[in-house]
């Protein structure tokens, strides 16, 4: 028996000014054939579920690729060529069985639904093979990706603790298939909604109920049932909520389970609106706070949804307001780490810290900040998760400065990387439960390895592209009228 198994997956935020070149994928380039393979294999990802499957099998394991890039701008066409290229040329030699870790969101130059058309492809030249892609919650369905799989399963957490379970729902019901096993039939439908990104954990209501709802129906004899937040940052004609029920066989019993799920959805729609309160407030309220670790949030600004990671507002409103004990991660600077790289360990220096990049779809200009500390620490940036999310993965973010102001340890990076790990702290000698305050760029991720660590959360509402105020962004291709866009959609 001849498996593929293939990853790639970028989630687009189509108003990031980052570009997204093939070099973006992986640690400066994706993982080609048995790298991929000895990468991903023991580790907790949909990719290192399908690996373990297809070994207890005794399967030839064929693995063109393994690429995940951070999100950003629209993937460039060469670089989505390249990937899909090298998957299609395995699939196209023979195989029995396709299991594919994908996104969901993924935005080309020239394509709005990347995912769809790679398992277009892939349809063609093996129409009859089964095909099993396990996805990320934030997924964007489409009738291309659906019309095109047997099976299609999603992440039932956010943060995303259950990847490798998704994967393994995903091919462990392709290979009984595969054996005669039983007939995945598949259904899938959105409602006009645009959930808020702050909005979508999978511990707070509504979102909690909904999952429960889909694992329900898997406990009463479904598949699979899946629940996407969607990604409303892609602004794509099907950006938005959606469920996919796979049954064994029994297509109206599946149609039936997404319509109660998404019905439910839709009813508590005002649930995932996202009201933010301005940083400045926000900063003011944190400081009076008597016990720490308090995380200061900044949501608007996080490379884990495609920003810049180097806005300064709400870092600089932390200082100007002269909070102490603050460990900050992090901001996107490569110049910044260059001058502390020469400056070296122990060196006072000022720098104009962050701002590097503007962000023309929310008409702002990157405004750098001048920031005067002492190198602290000068790292590589390389760090293994040991947390629950990702656990196994070796992440780099490139090499990485500590800059002391003596009020705040400021992290720099040569390479995005959202904090979801405490790892991305402590390999740098920052011990965060020992922080008064920690500020952080990311939205719900955090929650993963910070949420036993920090005592209060104060939602600090920045500037960037990943802003929860759809005021701000100005959305061309989503279908309308949609909530809450428009408020009267349905
Ligand atoms: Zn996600």
């Amino acid at each position: 028996m001849r498996v593929v198994i293939a990853m790639m997956k970028h989630e687009t935020n189509t108003f990031s000014p980052v570009p997204t070149p093939l070099s973006r994928f992986g640690n400066g380039g994706p993982e080609w054939d048995g790298q991929a393979l000895a990468a991903y294999s023991g580790t907790a990802t949909p990719m290192g579920a399908f690996i373990d499957l297809a070994k207890a099998e005794g399967a030839e394991i064929v693995t063109p690729v393994a690429a995940e890039a951070w999100p950003s701008g629209p993937v460039q066409d060469s670089a989505y060529a390249r990937l899909c290229d090298a998957i299609a040329e395995e699939v196209d030699k023979g195989c029995d069985l396709i299991l594919l870790d994908l996104h969901g969101a993924m935005v080309t130059e020239s394509l709005e639904d990347g995912e769809g058309e790679l398992v277009a492809r892939l349809r063609d030249l093996a129409p009859e093979t089964p095909i099993a892609v396990a996805l990320d919650l934030h997924g964007n369905l489409s009738d291309k990706i659906i019309d095109n799989a047997d099976v299609v399963t999603g992440f039932k957490t956010y943060p995303h603790t259950d990847m490798y379970e998704t994967g393994a729902l995903a091919g462990e019901i392709a290979f009984r298939a595969l054996k005669g096993g039983c007939r995945p039939t598949m259904a899938w439908g959105n409602r006009p909604m645009l959930p808020h990104i702050m909005r979508q954990g999978s511990a707070d209501s509504p979102m909690r109920e909904l999952i429960a709802a889909a694992r329900q129906a898997e406990a009463d004899g479904a598949l699979a049932v899946s629940v996407f937040g969607g990604f409303p940052h892609a602004d794509i004609h099907d950006a938005g909520i959606g469920v996919v029920a796979v049954t064994d066989g029994d297509a109206d019993g599946a149609r039936a389970i997404c319509d109660a799920i998404l019905d439910r959805a839709w009813e508590h729609r005002q649930g995932f609106v996202f009201r933010s309160e301005p940083a400045e407030d926000a900063i003011a309220r944190a400081a009076k706070l008597a016990d720490g670790p308090v995380l200061l949030l900044d949501h608007c600004d996080n490379c884990g949804s495609g920003g810049t990671q180097d806005v300064m507002a709400v870092l600089g409103e932390i200082l100007r307001q002269g909070l102490e004990d603050v460990a900050a991660f992090a901001i996107h600077d490569p110049q910044a780490v260059d001058a502390m790289m020469e400056a070296g360990i122990g060196a006072e220096v000022t720098l104009d810290l962050g701002g590097k990049l503007d962000m023309p779809a929310i008409g702002r200009v990157g405004e750098p900040l001048s920031v005067t500390g002492r190198v602290k620490l000068l790292s590589s940036g390389e760090y293994t998760i040991r947390g629950p999310m990702y656990t196994g993965v070796t992440v780099g973010m490139g090499r990485t400065a500590v800059l002391d102001t003596g009020k705040a340890e400021i992290v720099v990076i040569e390479r995005h990387h959202e904090p979801w790990d405490v790892g991305c702290l402590q390999s740098l000698g920052i011990e965060p439960a020992a922080k008064r305050f920690i500020m952080l760029k990311s939205r719900v991720h955090w929650r993963a390895g910070f949420w036993p660590v920090v005592r209060h959360v104060v939602e600090c509402a920045g500037v960037g592209v990943t802003t929860s105020d759809y005021d701000k962004l100005k959305f061309r291709r989503v279908r309308r009228p949609i909530f809450p866009l428009d408020p009267d959609a349905g």
